[in-house]
């Protein structure tokens, strides 16, 4: 197995502005090619600190992907600092150069500036791979069996690149095989029935197949990942192998493809064609953001409104001013009202509805921070529910609460 160490260079990472989402996304692709990462640093943007951080990089793994530091916008150190580590030299590269050119065209840049110029400069040693969607490209180098790629910082940079040509690259050159998952969440079923149950298909499986088990609170998690040469041949075998597992367990089956419980909320609802929408006040939209981050979510949510004055709960959502005035605006009465309003303004079989006080300051009517009544109505049944999350930092409270009321319909769908 080859062993990866990937550096991370940029004084933005290292002074907490910037999360470093680089590295958590290369050690996933590099993963599923069955590459380990061994080790990440984070360092800054000195030539001496890269040279030193490659070289102890070699001596744990003979692969180093470093990014960040190439910009235009300040010298090219992390390319001084390779060609420095390889003993090589820099010069304008006519392919790069064209390209660069090409891509400045495009995007209506045509005058070519000198620092423009400058980024088309590359180790000689190098093998450049070109990048679609920014100026600095990524280069690689290659000495005794050790390779060294290295790439811009912005992670919409990163991603094609590592996706679209280094890992198919690594791929190649190593002789890798591919590793595919699928995860079927199987509910309401104890782990070792569940094991009797599906014991033959189990023992059925192709040999490069493996399952495994993993349960997370009420739900557990079947594994499959299949490991092999070609990608989308894993893929069809995946697919033929849970189609034979479905009829063995098919009740208790809520998801096929996915973790996340936006996605399980998808499938559900696909697969059961209702629809849904959202009324959030405290949640912000959150909620919404969640359920729209699926793709194909159009098919079942029809729409949102953040209602987060009371007049606007009373206006668009017809919440009667009574209850209100009784039971103020945070409380189990208006979220219900809320959430009837909304199915029927939406027109939709679900509907769901938030209402409370995110902090840190107070709410209007005294409720005290971290209070949240929310509902979720099916039909013509309802449920609402209290949520009190005094410690959670107003962000982190609407996910939580979001990512809860979501749970909390996935359990109600799959128990109906
Ligand atoms: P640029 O051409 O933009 O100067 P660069 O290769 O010099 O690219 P940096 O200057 O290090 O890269 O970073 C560019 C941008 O990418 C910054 O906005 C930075 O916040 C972001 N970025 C850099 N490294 C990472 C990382 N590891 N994870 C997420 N974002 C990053
Ligand atoms: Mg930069």
């Amino acid at each position: 197995m080859e062993n990866a160490v990937l550096i991370t260079i940029g004084d933005e990472i290292l002074s907490g502005n910037t999360v470093d989402t680089n590295s958590n996304f290369i050690a996933t692709e590099l993963k599923n090619i069955g590459i380990k990462v061994s080790q990440i640093f984070t360092i800054s943007d000195e030539i001496e600190t890269i040279k030193n951080t490659i070289k102890s990089a070699f001596e744990i793994g003979n692969l180093i992907i470093t990014t960040g530091g190439l910009g235009p916008t300040r010298d090219d150190k992390t390319k001084k600092a390779i060609a420095e580590f390889f003993n090589d030299e820099i010069a304008l590269d006519e392919v790069t150069f064209n390209h660069l050119k090409n891509y400045m065209e495009k995007r209506g840049r045509l005058e070519i500036l000198e620092r423009n110029r400058e980024q088309a400069f590359v180790p000689t040693k190098s093998k450049v791979f070109q990048n679609h969607f920014g100026t600095a490209p990524c280069m690689m180098m290659e000495e005794d069996g050790k390779l060294l790629f290295s790439l811009p910082g912005v992670p919409y940079e990163v991603k094609p690149l590592i996706k679209d040509q280094i890992v198919p690259y690594l791929h190649e050159k190593f002789s890798l095989n591919y590793i595919s998952t699928r995860i079927v969440s199987v509910v309401g079923i104890p782990e070792s029935i569940l094991a009797d149950t599906i014991e033959n298909w189990e023992l059925a499986l192709p040999q490069n197949l493996a399952l495994s088990y993993l349960p997370v609170g009420t739900r557990v998690k079947l594994r499959l990942t299949a490991t092999g040469e070609n990608e989308s041949f894993l893929q069809e075998q995946l697919e033929e192998e849970i189609q034979k597992l479905l009829p063995l367990i098919k009740d208790n089956v809520i998801a096929t493809s996915e973790d996340k419980i936006e996605k399980i909320l998808a499938e559900i609802l696909t697969e059961r064609k209702l629809t849904i929408s959202t009324a959030e006040s405290c949640t912000g939209g959150e909620l919404a953001k969640m359920i729209t981050s699926v793709s194909g979510s159009s098919k079942y949510f029809l729409g949102g409104i953040i209602p987060y004055a009371a007049e606007k709960k009373i206006e668009i959502l017809k919440v009667k001013k009574e209850t209100i005035e009784e039971f103020s605006v945070v409380s189990e009465q208006v979220a219900a009202e809320m959430a009837e309003g909304c199915q029927k303004l939406f027109n939709t079989d679900i509907s769901l509805s938030t209402t409370g006080v995110a902090g840190p300051g107070k709410g209007e009517d005294g409720k005290e921070v971290g209070t949240i009544f929310y509902t979720i109505r099916i039909d013509d049944q309802e449920v609402t529910s209290k949520l009190y999350m005094p410690h959670l930092e107003r962000l982190d409270f609407m996910n939580f609460v979001s990512q809860k009321i979501i749970q909390d319909l996935v359990g109600i769908l799959i128990n109906n």
